[in-house]
């Protein structure tokens, strides 16, 4: 069967759609989910083939805008803007599908380093789906499960990344046309690798002498900007402690905002573009303090993409729940490229994945992500001016104009 293995954004709708569940995805040696067909059970009829998202280009079924609405917005409820990554959107829209009876599907901590998408019917497990988890969450036959809800009538929210929602309208067909769907995307930097983060938790449980049980990836007790990554572990003798690092410190963090340890078809995401793929995209509106001076208190703004009609409506019924700020989607991607296009993949890559067993993070992050030097930090400095000065420009251009 023809299905991209090696550029696999690893959503699994050829699993979802095999009908003689002859697919099952397992992590590759580099730890990402890929999908492994057993030659017993396939009949070779390339449902798998036609269904996948990277194939076949997957299309909104409510015909998502190229310009979208857009709002910078965050969560009146201070707890649940604090619990969240960006401005707690997400919570408040699944709360709502919830209030009607519906249900909600997003990513979970499914064990200390694995995560996967859920399915939750009650507002004190929307806590599980919260927060962003940086590490490749394993998709499991959820799409199937999201068919058989709709199929008796719930509502149902659905979130993910942009080739996960793509990979649920490629399973579902022409049941994606259902106005009970409702689909969010996050713009998404990339994908980080399970084994890289497994490597990480191994790291700390090592130095620590203590067990992961749990991690935040975007804590917010040093702000919003300068975020810190958590976790909580505990001893044998069942002492609990955490450790927390802002990104800048956290090696995990460095290695994934460097792009070294994503999914290689990150580098050419065919969905983290205009016009999004899902109702509502969900991501941080980073440059706030230049275009809503009036919103950046440090806790969490989100931008907010209202790509289709059904997105806008399932918006405005929330909207009392929301701070909400009128803004342009040209002024978010000035501070947010990863609305529009892919995240460059890091040159040195596959040796970084070569070496991966040989060193530990902190020995490959010198290797391969050293600090710039003087000469280039003073170049980036210069760029990032310069930058500055065209953003103002363009920021004045669209408000003229
Ligand atoms: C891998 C990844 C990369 C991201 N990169 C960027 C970026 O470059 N720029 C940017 O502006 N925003 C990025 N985001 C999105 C951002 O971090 C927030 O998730 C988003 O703004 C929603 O925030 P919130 O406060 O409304 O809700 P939150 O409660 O913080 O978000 C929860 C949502 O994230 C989903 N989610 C969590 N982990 C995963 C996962 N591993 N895979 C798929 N879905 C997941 C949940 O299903 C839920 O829908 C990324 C998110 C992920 C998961």
């Amino acid at each position: 069967m023809n299905i991209p293995v090696l550029n696999c954004s690893s959503c699994a709708a050829c699993a979802n759609i095999c009908s003689c569940s002859a697919i099952s995805m397992q992590l590759n040696a580099d730890g990402f989910y890929r999908p492994v067909i057993d030659a017993e059970k396939c009949v070779e009829c390339g449902a798998c083939e036609r269904a996948c998202p990277w194939n076949k280009s997957v299309e909104n079924p409510n015909v998502a805008d190229v310009s979208p609405k857009t709002v910078a917005a965050y969560a009146k409820d201070e707890a649940v803007r604090l619990q969240s990554s960006s401005g707690g959107i997400f919570t408040v829209l699944a709360e709502r599908i919830l209030d009607d009876g519906g249900v909600v599907v997003g990513v979970a901590q499914t064990a200390p380093t694995r995560f996967g998408h859920i399915v939750v019917d009650n507002k004190a497990d929307v806590a599980k789906l919260r927060g962003s988890k940086y590490v490749q969450a394993d998709v499991g036959l959820v799409y199937r499960e999201v068919r058989s809800l709709l199929k008796t009538g719930r509502k149902v929210l659905f979130s993910g990344t942009p080739c996960q929602v793509a990979g649920l309208y490629a399973v579902l067909g022409n049941a994606a046309t259902s106005a009970d769907l409702f689909t969010v995307d996050v713009v998404c930097h990339g994908s980080p690798s399970v084994k890289v983060f497994e490597k990480y938790v191994a790291e700390i449980e090592n130095d620590k002498s203590a067990l992961v049980k749990s991690t935040r990836f975007r804590d917010k007790r040093n702000g919003w900007k300068l975020y810190s990554m958590t976790s909580s572990l505990s001893t044998i003798s069942g002492d609990c402690f955490q450790i927390s690092e802002t990104l800048r410190e956290n090696r995990f963090m460095r290695v994934f905002l460097q792009n070294i340890c994503l999914n290689t078809s990150c580098a050419d995401c065919h969905y983290g573009k205009l016009p999004r793929i899902a109702d509502i995209t969900l991501g941080d509106y980073w440059n706030i303090a230049q275009f809503h001076p009036e919103m950046d208190d440090d806790k969490g703004i989100s931008v907010v993409l209202l790509n289709t009609a059904h997105g806008l409506s399932l918006f405005k019924s929330v909207e009392g729940k929301l701070s909400v700020c009128a803004s342009k989607v040209e002024k978010a991607i000035a501070g947010n490229l990863c609305i529009v296009r892919s995240s460059q993949q890091h040159p040195k890559r596959t040796m970084f994945f070569t070496n991966l067993n040989k060193y530990t993070l902190n020995q490959l992050i010198t290797m391969y992500c050293p600090p710039p030097s003087f000469a280039k930090r003073m170049y980036y400095r210069v760029r990032g001016m310069l930058g500055r000065i065209k953003r103002k420009l363009l920021n004045w251009f669209i408000i003229e104009c």
